[in-house]
């Protein structure tokens, strides 16, 4: 199973990521993980791309699919994978479509989380909220400033990544204001699962 979770910052695909995973035991990809790991560790890459994440805006296409690029090679990505935050733009899909076509992978789903707006500061505060009660960190980029980047960065990068899988007729859409469960069970029949 290969597939895609499209949706704006704080519409619940980590944590619909997260279940998917345990349900078919392919890994989560997801660029936000993999750069935050790449800051973390203070890696070349990781450097290029801090103070563009901390701000909200968007890494290079070049950086996130030479990323994903080499990701998607890994033994453990050989029976399927979830994409999660990739791709975010529409060169990022032209590029993902080359390199499965390259590598003779095709996609199954591309799922897409549809999140009212109004709702999204309130579940990104949520977030920071929980993660400091659960003794973990906050992202920098949880915060109302860099929020806003990110919504204008989805609104005019990445919504027309949805169009782009739209157009194809591969895309399917799920209302993620639903509660988790039912977000949960709408994937899963989706996904025939
Ligand atoms: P996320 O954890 O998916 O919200 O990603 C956190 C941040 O990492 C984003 O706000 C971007 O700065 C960067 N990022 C993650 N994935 C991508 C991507 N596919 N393209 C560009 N930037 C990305």
């Amino acid at each position: 199973m290969r597939l895609i979770l499209l949706g704006p910052p704080g519409a619940g695909k980590g944590t619909q990521a997260e279940r998917l995973v345990k349900k078919f035991g392919i890994p989560q990809l997801s660029t936000g993980d993999m750069l935050r790991a790449a800051v973390k560790a203070g890696t070349p890459t990781g450097a290029k791309a801090k103070s563009v994440m901390d701000a909200g805006g968007l890494v290079s296409d070049e950086i996130v699919v030479g990323i994903i690029a080499d990701r998607v090679r890994e033994a453990d990505a050989k029976r399927g994978f979830i994409l999660d935050g990739f791709p975010r733009t529409v060169a990022q899909a032209e590029a993902l479509d080359a390199l499965l076509a390259r590598t003779d992978m095709g996609l199954d789903a591309i799922v897409e989380l549809k999140v009212d707006e109004k709702a999204l500061l309130g579940r990104i505060e949520k977030r920071a909220r929980d993660m400091v009660a659960a003794g973990g960190t906050v992202r920098a980029d949880d915060n109302p400033e860099a929020f806003k980047v990110r919504l204008d960065a989805y609104r005019e990068q990445t919504a027309p990544v949805s169009a782009y899988y739209a157009r194809k007729g591969t895309l399917k859409t799920v209302d993620g204001m639903m509660p988790i469960d039912d977000v949960t069970k709408s994937i899963d029949r989706l996904l025939g699962a």
